[in-house]
């Protein structure tokens, strides 16, 4: 795979596939947040001061195939076009005449941006004649949308057999970097901070890391399925009884492999999960009937910094505990700053984990915040991206 800086786009027409699905406002219609168009200006930048033609294209959305008003990326034209400094114009179509026109009139250096990438169901269904279409605008092929990666699309998969020059730009190649930094020959000890609602939503992550981590820390709801595969009373906290084997089998695992495998001994406990709920701390041991494990408790926080603080990699999807609530974040804010004074190389991903690190308002400490939640868990479950392998 080539990344942008290694191939020639000088005075090209280059198509950038960016993720430019960004939250919008349903009452005003206006973008409620640039983040994901700043982490394309790297990329289009280094592309437009090469002399290039930038043909900007995403989706936004879930619109099915079909042109939907609400999914139009009409919006994002002007917020581009005041971070980039330059005007941006918007074309109302992303293939077809139209568009060949305005490729054909741009000037060395312009910018355009294509609409939604997804009122087409050829996108969805990675279809040849749809690739072909948006290939036709272009003389280079830029993936720089890792938050798609996962899944194939025409623009992300199947355009690049049409496209004679393909590579990754350079947010792309952030993140397969960082990530081959920490799972391909990490700094040891390597730890993996796996939290979240559901063991079932991250059996293929556990299974995967568990052949990498020396240290598996495990928190948020998920524990809960350890804890009563292992023959603790849990009450009424998260816990998927059909998982218990295979949580047995995973912890068997970690015992045979040495890899040291870390559960809550203690949990913040209430009858409901509410901000004004009345909350308790208890040992594992003693979690009533009628009362729920919402967060990891202080002797927890203490032995999993521990774990966290001495590692020299890190690898962190999803919380400790329901940190939208006040009462259940100190396990994960707390756990943010292990990671910190860790100095180890701390690599996050996953949209609650994201969050929850922009609460703490440390984020920049962190060596890097992954732009994608599922194309993230994804490489965290040992998978290739469809849309990596085809830059391949
Ligand atoms: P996930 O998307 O699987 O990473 O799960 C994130 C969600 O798990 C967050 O919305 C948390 O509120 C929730 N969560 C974390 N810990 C717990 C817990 N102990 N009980 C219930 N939900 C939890």
């Amino acid at each position: 795979m080539k990344y942008l800086d290694q191939i020639d786009v000088s005075g090209k027409r280059v198509f950038v596939r960016v993720d430019f699905n960004v939250p919008m406002d349903k009452s005003s219609g206006q973008v409620k947040d640039d983040t994901r168009v700043k982490a394309s200006l790297t990329t289009i930048n280094y592309i437009r001061e090469k002399g290039a033609r930038v043909i900007v294209a995403s989706h936004l959305g879930r619109p099915k195939g079909k042109k939907v008003e609400e999914f139009s990326l009409k919006p994002v034209a002007p917020v581009f076009s005041s971070l980039l400094k330059k005007d941006v114009p918007f074309i109302d179509d992303c293939i077809g005449e139209k568009v060949l026109e305005a490729v054909a009139a741009m000037k060395a250096g312009d910018v355009i941006l294509l609409e939604n990438l997804r009122f087409y169901p050829g996108e969805d269904k990675n279809d040849d004649a749809f690739a072909q279409e948006l290939a036709k605008l272009c003389d280079v092929y830029i993936n720089d949308a890792f938050a798609v990666s996962h899944r194939a699309a025409a623009s992300n998969t199947a355009i690049t057999k049409f496209v004679p020059i393909c590579a990754a730009g350079f947010l792309l190649k952030n993140e397969i970097e960082y990530f081959n930094r920490a799972m391909g020959n990490p700094a040891r000890p390597l730890a993996a901070i796996i939290g979240g609602a559901k063991v079932s939503d991250k059996i293929k992550v556990l299974e995967n890391v568990i052949d990498k981590v020396d240290r598996l820390v495990v928190g948020g709801g998920m524990a809960f399925t350890f804890l009563k595969a292992q023959g603790y009373n849990v009450g009424k906290s998260l816990c998927e009884t059909d998982m218990l084997d295979l949580a047995r089998t995973i912890l068997d695992k970690a015992k045979a492999k040495n890899v040291q495998f870390l559960l809550p001994t203690d949990a913040v406990i209430a009858q409901n999960a509410a901000a004004d709920a009345e909350v308790k701390i208890v040992d594992i041991k003693n979690i009533p009937d009628d009362w729920m494990g919402l967060d990891i408790g202080p002797a927890t926080i203490a032995a999993f910094s521990e774990a966290v603080k001495s590692a020299k990699t890190i690898v962190w999807n999803g919380p400790l505990g329901m940190f939208e609530l006040a009462p259940f974040s100190s396990g994960t804010f707390k756990l943010v700053d292990a990671a910190v004074d860790s100095g180890a190389l701390t690599i996050v991903g996953g949209g609650d984990t994201d969050t929850a690190i922009h609460k703490t308002g440390k984020s920049d400490r962190i060596s890097y915040i992954s732009t994608g939640g599922g194309a993230f868990l994804e490489l965290l479950e040992g998978k290739t991206l469809p849309a990596v392998a085809a830059l391949g």
